[in-house]
């Protein structure tokens, strides 16, 4: 049986990847990925081959890995987990043609969680993680999402808040949180997420829905108890202090 890892490098830095991630990326001789996060990694594993896709190319780097996967040990890299909004799925979808791959699935840390620890915790209680990406998700199933895990009261995590095309897409999705939950909901975003240009900020929803999000942001939105405490982002699990 040939392997094929699917591995989630994390947010960016190679100090924030797992040990688990680490040490199947060094076993492996081939690394397929997409062109950014194979940059990051090039310089800790330079003795590789690689195989670098762009954007657009998800079925195509797939097929490539498998095949690769046939004579040598490989890896394919997503950025955080490879589940979450990566390639894991599509991977095994398509490993059905490729009976004689064995694929692996090693968890890495997603944009939620590293993100959330940057602004403190945000996600202490229940919450929902919603794509404003329409590329695979219509459009209405979004809204309604959005509208659901509002009504809900849950804390929401936004992946993909703008593209250069879907510029207004987190303005839009505030004006639709904003008729389940206050203006003054505490939020909170961060760009850059353990990598060179990190930045955060805590904010409103009102704020939030005049900020200024891209590709690489990702954004929380807090539930009805989320507090700022000490300029950090607090989603209460409901203790109660004396
Ligand atoms: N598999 C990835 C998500 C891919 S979807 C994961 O588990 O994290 C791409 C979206 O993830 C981006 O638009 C952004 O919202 C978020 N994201 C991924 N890496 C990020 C980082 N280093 N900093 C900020 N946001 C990030």
């Amino acid at each position: 049986m040939a392997d094929l890892y699917v591995v989630g490098t994390g947010p960016g830095e190679y100090e924030k990847m797992t040990m688990e991630a680490r040490d199947v990326l060094s076993a492996c001789e081939v690394i397929a990925g997409y062109k950014v996060y194979v940059e990051l990694l090039r310089q800790h594993f330079p003795d590789k081959e690689y195989i670098v896709t762009g954007m657009t190319e998800e079925t195509k780097r797939c097929r490539l890995a498998l095949e690769a996967a046939e004579s040598r040990r490989t890896a394919m890299v997503c950025s955080g987990d490879a589940g979450v909004y990566g390639m894991a799925g599509l991977l095994l979808e398509m490993g059905q043609d490729y009976p004689q791959v064995d694929i692996q699935v090693v968890a890495g840390v997603t944009a939620a969680l590293s993100g959330s620890a940057v602004l403190g915790a945000p996600l202490g209680n229940d919450f929902a993680v919603i794509s404003l990406s329409d590329l695979l998700t219509p459009w209405d199933k979004i809204q309604l999402r959005l509208k659901n895990a509002a009504a809900s009261d849950f804390a929401i995590c936004l992946y993909n808040p703008a593209s250069s095309k879907r510029r207004d897409y987190l303005k839009r999705a505030c004006g639709l949180i904003m008729e389940y939950q206050p203006p003054d909901t505490v939020c909170g975003y961060v760009k850059n997420i353990g990598r060179k240009g990190q930045e955060q900020r805590i904010l409103t929803l009102r704020e939030l829905a005049e900020a200024e999000a891209d590709m690489f942001t990702t954004v929380f939105v807090g539930n009805s108890q989320t507090r700022c405490i000490g300029g950090r982002m607090v989603t209460p699990r409901g203790y109660k202090l004396k």
